[in-house]
């Protein structure tokens, strides 16, 4: 079984632990009893070949896909115990500590970036709308982008759009915020302004878990790094000691091929 060592070793429990997770499609096992632990303030990073799981370790994590074996807690809620899944409802609740942001951006198109960060506080949590709408102008200043509360999705850049996406996340004040390839969608050019906006989070003591291939920004701000290959994890840890030593050789290819 694959166990991620703990950075911080006091009695605090972990945000997240996963253990024995197994998932399919159909009879294709994508992830192979998958162990881990994650503190509190930890940004973990996990890397690995396209087709490694990475995704659908994430996913598995917020309860977009559900796992047929093995047990997940998120905050102290099993999101899956022994192979079965909360319900629906309960689902949507634990959710709610669970921030998401992918690399498609995925903002409601119809609405106005002030729009998009504000309904999930007055939907969901409901807030009333001028406290929805400060909290939105606030994350927005957050982001750098005050300015363009009034715009509509389709007039920013990739740059933006991902920016305004973090902010729309953090608006449901997660306790937890999963990246999937946040900036592989963008022109390099832009990659940067999203980078900063999650390391100035990092810095903050947010709990991140960061799907990326932005090695730079690996070494700069994980605590952990977790390498996955078929379904697996090969290598986890202390960032700093896997960037100096890393010791499977899938872990090896992905940082030469990078560095
Ligand atoms: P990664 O994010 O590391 O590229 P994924 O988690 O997306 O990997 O995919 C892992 C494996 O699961 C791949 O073989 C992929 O084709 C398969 N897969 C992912 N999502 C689905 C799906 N919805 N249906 C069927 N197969 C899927
Ligand atoms: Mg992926």
């Amino acid at each position: 079984m694959n166990t991620i060592s703990q950075l911080n070793t006091s009695d605090t429990p972990p945000i997240i632990s996963v253990s024995g997770l197994s998932k399919y499609f159909g009879d294709h096992q994508v992830l192979h009893d998958v162990s881990a632990r994650f503190n509190r303030g930890e940004v973990v990073v996990v890397i690995g070949p396209s087709g490694s799981g990475k995704s659908t370790f994430l996913r598995c994590c917020n309860g977009l896909e559900i796992a047929e074996a093995g047990s997940i807690n998120i905050c102290g809620e099993w999101l899956l115990k022994d192979g079965a899944a909360l319900a629906e409802e309960a689902l949507n609740e634990l959710r709610k500590h669970v921030g998401m942001v992918f690399q498609s951006f995925n903002l409601f198109p119809h609405l106005s970036v002030l729009g998009n960060v504000a309904i999930g506080p007055r939907k969901i949590l409901g807030m009333p709308r001028d406290e929805s709408e400060k909290l939105a102008r606030e994350l927005l200043a957050k982001v750098g982008l005050a300015h363009k509360a009034e715009a509509m999705p389709a007039s920013l850049s990739g740059g933006q759009k991902q920016r305004v996406a973090i902010a729309r996340a953090l608006a449901m004040k997660p306790e937890v915020m999963l990246f999937d390839e946040p900036t592989s969608a963008l022109d390099p050019e832009l990659v940067g302004e999203v980078l900063q906006v999650m390391q100035q989070l990092a810095a903050e003591g947010m709990t991140m878990i960061v799907v990326t291939h932005e090695m730079s920004f690996a070494r700069e701000v994980a605590d952990v790094l977790v390498v996955m290959e078929d379904g697996r994890i090969v290598e986890s840890g202390p960032a700093r000691t896997i960037f100096e030593a890393p010791v499977h050789g899938r872990t090896r290819l992905l940082l030469q091929k990078v560095a």
